[in-house]
């Protein structure tokens, strides 16, 4: 399988199994997929950092406050631009570390800051593994989601045969494959629009509204979840950016659309923004003052309709296009004509008159496609995300 495209960022700490991630880096690569390395000054002891840099391709980094690897790139921007952390190998102190969130070093700091996936690939000696402390800490992590893989049995370097050693490279291979590849929608493309636009009066102020993001974000958690390369565009919200995304922050209705269409083609666009609909015609270039003249009069423009121009695109027309429609009144008639004028294939509607929706962690759905209205309960946000991937997986099936 291809990880073409996919982004590792292998942590290698201090432990002798740290020679077989030098070949780790070579398979990962081979595979297709562009491999960072950090290297913690107790894998250094093993490895050396030029051998870990020849082989990914990248500068090594090595230090949370090396001058030069933070003005390139910053501990933050490392963790972010990255599908997958692999640790390999894991020493009994990094998952100590990880367990606590001790941060002391780059590997640590990043491993706290990280919201990707992470992959460990424990290797230490087996009184180390058995002892009740790593036991915990690993049990700790796994509760996190963290995928493990190994130790396996064998010659372990103290001479003895026992539980400890890490993985092969190969088998850390295959195991970051099915990771990538577990998922119904992987090799789709998916872009999702989150969160309120900001439309600017003048530098200080703007026409907003309540949307707190939580819906398009979890539908992009949940199409990560399944495997699906998700372009993430949206606007400001109080949300952490949802792990394995490419993510762009947008402000205005305008930078949205923008960044819709350049982060085409797509196999499916999920409109779950709440776009404003007007932008003021023409923002002050100061912040505007109280100067006795009385409030300032705001002309408004209409903002592009995103999803009703993705669902138009003459050419390169996503397969699958979904809005969402918020109604306060005669929710499924409104909903039907509005899939209907935004030429968009489905639509989930809620009736936000009949519960709190901005904000809230619930949302009850119509869902509204070419074959009929089905009404789901009421649902958490994250249900109506994996209810709403369930369908798109239905859809791509055929
Ligand atoms: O027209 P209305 O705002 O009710 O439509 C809601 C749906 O249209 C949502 O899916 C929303 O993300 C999308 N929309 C859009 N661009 C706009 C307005 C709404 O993509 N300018």
């Amino acid at each position: 399988m291809s990880l073409s495209g996919r982004r590792i960022l292998l942590v290698i700490t201090g432990g002798i199994a740290a020679y077989k991630s030098l070949t780790l880096i070579r398979r990962l690569r081979q595979a297709g997929a562009a491999v960072r390395c950090i290297l913690t000054r107790g894998g250094a002891n093993f490895v050396t950092p030029l051998a870990v840099q020849t082989l990914s391709g990248e500068r090594v980094f090595m230090d949370t406050f090396s001058l030069t690897d933070e003005q390139e790139i910053g501990h933050i921007t490392l963790v972010k631009e990255c599908d997958l952390v692999v640790v390999a190998p894991a020493t009994a102190n990094i998952l100590a570390k990880m367990a606590t969130g001790l941060a002391d070093d780059l590997a640590s700091t990043a491993l706290l800051a990280t919201q990707a996936p992470i992959l460990i690939a424990p290797a230490m000696n087996v009184r180390m593994w058995t002892h009740p402390a790593t036991q915990a800490n690993l049990a700790t992590l796994q509760r996190r989601g963290i995928i493990t893989v190994g130790p396996e049995e064998g010659a372990l370097a103290e001479g003895e045969t026992a539980m400890g050693r890490m993985s092969e490279p190969d088998t850390l291979l295959s195991a970051v494959e099915s990771f990538f590849a577990a998922g119904p929608l992987s090799g789709r493309h998916v872009i999702v629009t989150s969160g309120p636009t900001h439309e600017p009066i003048d530098p200080v102020r703007y026409i907003g509204n309540r949307s707190s993001g939580k819906q398009g974000h979890a539908i992009a958690a949940a199409l990560v979840r399944a495997g699906a390369q998700v372009t993430l565009v949206r606007g400001p919200v109080a949300l952490p950016d949802p792990a394995g995304c490419d993510v762009v922050a947008v402000e205005t209705a305008v930078q949205m659309r923008d960044a819709v269409l350049t982060a085409l083609p797509a196999d499916a666009v999920v409109c779950a923004a709440a776009v404003a609909d007007w932008a003021v015609a023409d923002p002050a270039a100061g912040k505007q003052k109280k100067d006795g003249a009385g409030p300032p009069a705001l002309t408004l423009v209409e903002n592009p309709d995103i999803l009703a121009t993705v669902s138009a695109l003459a050419s390169g027309r996503p397969a699958l296009v979904v809005g969402f429609a918020a109604e306060t009144s005669d929710l499924v008639a409104h909903a039907v004509a509005k899939r209907s004028r935004k030429g968009c294939d489905w639509i989930l509607a809620n009736d936000v008159a009949a519960r709190p929706t901005f904000g809230a962690d619930d949302n009850q759905i119509t869902f509204i496609t070419g074959q009929g209205v089905t009404e789901w309960p009421p649902l958490s946000k994250t249900a109506v995300a994996a209810r709403l991937v369930d369908e798109m997986v239905a859809f791509f099936a055929g």
